[in-house]
């Protein structure tokens, strides 16, 4: 048994602070800074040579794959034995704070740097990761580096997609110079784990010090129009309407009395997020609407059955209304659950270390539930401020909620790393 080792939390900190000035703005309202690193932009490419040097100086190897995943490896005593791999991402929505996805990889840094500082050596290599456009805030599709190290998108397909601009991932790759040469698939690590704001209000109302990362919840998009009969407000008589606008509502609502039923359990979530009609005027019956819906649930049958019910609904409402209501899905992953074998880790060494900790299902999407397909892999999350309230410039977890989560990271990722070789580490 090893001396415990303690990352410097302050250093993790200001190194948060540092990248968090990269792409940062001062949010007119607040007078807060926040962060605007969309994929692959300049800002991006800053953010991006400013950890790569980071990386270098702590004596990682850096290599850069053909989607611009970044790697930096710390050679292992057996370097011939597959890495345990931290990671996640330092792309950001347009109105980020400083947290999401840098606490993973400048965490892993600092698992790193607090390694060196100790002269501690590993059996197994680490690597420190980072993916491109986790966000998919500029591209259109999430994870999307993860996705393709681990194949679920192919590299052609990832490099053809295009900004409102319609400038594309690889051209704007090589402009920032992360068009790398290592092939686009990712050969599988040991294990990959994440460390994360949980950007949400569970952990800290809860008063936890981490999440144990149970798995992410299923996502299922639709895009809605509608189509009725744009009419005179005054003159229109009611009963000859078609109202898009009242269809879009009375589908809202419907998911309200899904979630109400209990059909689809208690976690079951239903967001009509976009709600726009045309023409939008104050004296005009909307001819058009168009309308998102967002379900989520951590059971993915009940999600399919949900999906099912709103469907039925739509021709319900349309027949209700007089209108026509065409569903386009947009987006469908199922639930993903992580490792149980790395989730019991991460609450040992929690409890050793005295922090209070519980199983949580992530509402949003992330890295690792892309690399759960290649490797055992989990997430810790660390608890936020202000409702855990993230993707806006008040995005805050303090310099000892971060500490917790790495120092958790640390042990987690050293236990793993002096695991001895199986037959999957074939020299
Ligand atoms: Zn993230």
């Amino acid at each position: 048994m090893t001396s415990q080792l303690f990352i410097d939390g302050a250093r993790l900190y200001r190194s948060l602070a540092a990248l968090g000035e990269l792409g940062a703005f001062t949010d007119p309202h607040s007078g807060l800074r926040g962060v605007c690193r969309l994929a692959l932009t300049a800002e991006d490419g800053a953010g991006r040579r400013h950890v790569v040097e980071q990386m270098r100086e702590a004596g990682l190897t850096v290599r850069v794959d053909r989607i611009g995943n970044v790697f930096g490896r710390r050679a292992g005593l057996d370097d011939r034995l597959r890495p345990v791999m931290l990671g996640s991402h330092i792309d950001s929505v347009a109105t980020a704070g400083r947290f999401d996805g840098c606490l993973g990889v400048l965490g892993g840094l600092e698992v790193v740097r607090t390694l060196n500082d100790a002269g501690r050596a590993t059996l197994r290599p680490l690597v420190v990761a980072f993916f491109t456009d986790e966000e998919g805030a500029r591209f259109g599709t999430d994870m999307l580096g993860s996705a393709v190290a681990t194949g679920r998108i192919a590299l052609e397909d990832a490099h053809a997609l295009r900004d409102r601009n319609g400038l594309s991932v690889r051209d704007e790759l090589a402009a920032i110079g992360f068009l790398g040469d290592d092939p686009p698939r990712l050969p599988a690590p040991f294990a990959y784990l994440e460390c994360h704001v949980e950007q949400g209000p569970v952990l800290r109302a809860a008063g936890l010090d981490l999440g144990v990362v149970a798995g992410v919840q299923g996502i299922c998009w639709h895009e809605l129009t509608i189509v009725g009969k744009a009419a005179h407000a005054g003159t229109t008589p009611m009963a000859l309407r078609a109202d898009a606008g009242v269809a879009a509502s009375r589908i809202n609502l419907a998911l309200r009395d899904l979630v109400a039923s209990g059909r689809f359990g208690a976690e079951f979530r239903a967001t009509m997020g976009v709600l726009l009609p045309h023409p939008g005027l104050v004296n005009v019956v909307p001819g058009e609407v168009t309308a998102t819906v967002d379900l989520r649930n951590p059971d993915s049958a009940l999600l399919d059955a949900a999906e099912a019910a709103i469907i039925a609904f739509y021709a319900e409402a349309a027949r209700m209304e007089g209108v026509t209501v065409t569903h386009r899905r947009t987006a469908r992953t199922p639930y993903v659950g992580f490792d149980a074998e790395l989730g019991r880790r991460i609450a040992a060494a929690a409890d050793a270390r005295g922090l209070s900790h519980a199983g949580i299902v992530s509402g949003a999407g992330h890295d690792a539930q892309e690399l759960a397909r290649l490797c055992p892999a989990a997430m810790i999350f660390v608890p936020g401020e202000h409702d855990g309230i993230s993707h806006n410039p008040r995005e805050l977890s303090t310099e000892r909620q971060c500490a917790d989560g790495v120092n958790v990271l640390l042990d987690v990722a050293c236990a793993l790393a002096d695991a001895p070789a199986t037959p999957e580490d074939q020299p």
